[in-house]
């Protein structure tokens, strides 16, 4: 509550129940959440818990513990009008077919059963085989439930955590394989928000702020490179989702843009060609005209609003 309205949240928070006695305590906090209870998963590895909380939040998600036996009972008694149920394959030493195995066939009962609110997930610290065996593996079994893309690391220096989250969870967001993100690392809640919601914006899953692709500049610019572009972001960085291009030369600046929105483009000393998207939209304008021309060249595009 104390952040700006457009701030990065989670849209989850899990909390874990070990045993029937923390259930009150879960009840009353529940409660004074109201609406928000939605936003809840609430984990257990206790199967005889799972008709309990499945009234109580939005998604409850039963830990399948690897090496002990599950007992599956209690899916006769599942239906589709309580809280989403996520199965979750805790991986640590097994090979990494195990979790597919297993969840495979879980899914294919539920299915055979009519089960709709359903997801699959696996936690590891090195998710990135497992879940793409997962994913193979439900396709061939003509099964389409979520996917929660789970990545837990306890310990490690921020960078290491950082580049391994990115690179376990982000190639299966870039492969089209995951429907949600969730991260347990020891980085601090806002810092966990923002690695999340990077690692989506990187993947082209969810656009939450402005995207800035620029060159390193070689002796082919002729602007001030690292100057504009902080001109550029001072301007236009209240615009989610927008990419815009700033590129030191012609001659490969409108090839490494990539997928920009808008590009800024040197085109000669002092000179400046702007883009929308591909196609170069005015040519060799003088630099000191180059930024206010871009910005209604995104006003014309309709991706202008003004800044609060
Ligand atoms: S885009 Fe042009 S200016 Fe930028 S690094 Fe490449 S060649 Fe150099």
């Amino acid at each position: 509550p104390d952040k700006p309205d457009d701030a990065i949240r989670s849209e989850y928070v899990g909390v874990a129940v070990g045993s029937v006695e923390d259930v009150p305590m879960l009840q009353r906090a529940l409660d004074a959440l109201g609406e928000l209870r939605e936003r809840v998963v609430v984990s257990t590895a206790d199967t005889a818990l799972i008709e309990t909380l499945l009234p109580l939040c939005g998604r409850v998600r039963l830990d399948i513990v690897e090496g002990e036996a599950l007992p599956t009972a209690f899916i006769d008694s599942l239906h589709d009008d309580a809280a989403a149920i996520e199965f979750c394959f805790i991986h640590e030493n097994a090979s990494g077919n195990v979790p597919a195995e297993v969840l495979v066939r879980l899914a294919a009962r539920l299915k055979a059963k009519g089960m709709q609110r359903v997801m699959l997930s696996i936690l590891s610290s090195a998710p990135l085989f497992a879940v793409r065996k997962l994913a193979l593996e439900l396709k061939k079994a003509g099964i389409d439930y979520p996917l929660v893309v789970r990545y837990r690391r306890r310990e490690g220096d921020r960078s290491g955590v950082l580049i391994e989250s990115a690179v376990q969870t982000g190639t299966l967001f870039c492969d089209g394989i995951g429907d949600i993100l969730a991260l347990d690392t020891p980085l601090s809640a806002d810092d966990e928000i923002s690695l999340g919601f990077n690692i989506l914006q990187a993947a082209r899953i969810r656009m939450s702020k402005t995207e800035f692709i620029s060159c390193p500049g070689c002796g082919r610019t002729y602007f001030e490179l690292e100057k504009t572009t902080a001109l550029i972001k001072q301007r236009v960085s209240h615009l989610k989702g927008l990419k815009s291009g700033i590129m030191g030369c012609i001659v490969n600046g409108p090839g490494e843009m990539a997928d920009a929105d808008f590009g800024y483009v040197g085109s000669g000393k002092g000179r400046i060609s702007l883009y929308v998207g591909k196609e170069c939209v005015e040519e060799n304008l003088s630099e000191a005209v180059a930024l206010e021309r871009l910005i209604e060249l995104i006003r014309k595009n309709g991706k202008w609003v003004d800044p609060v």
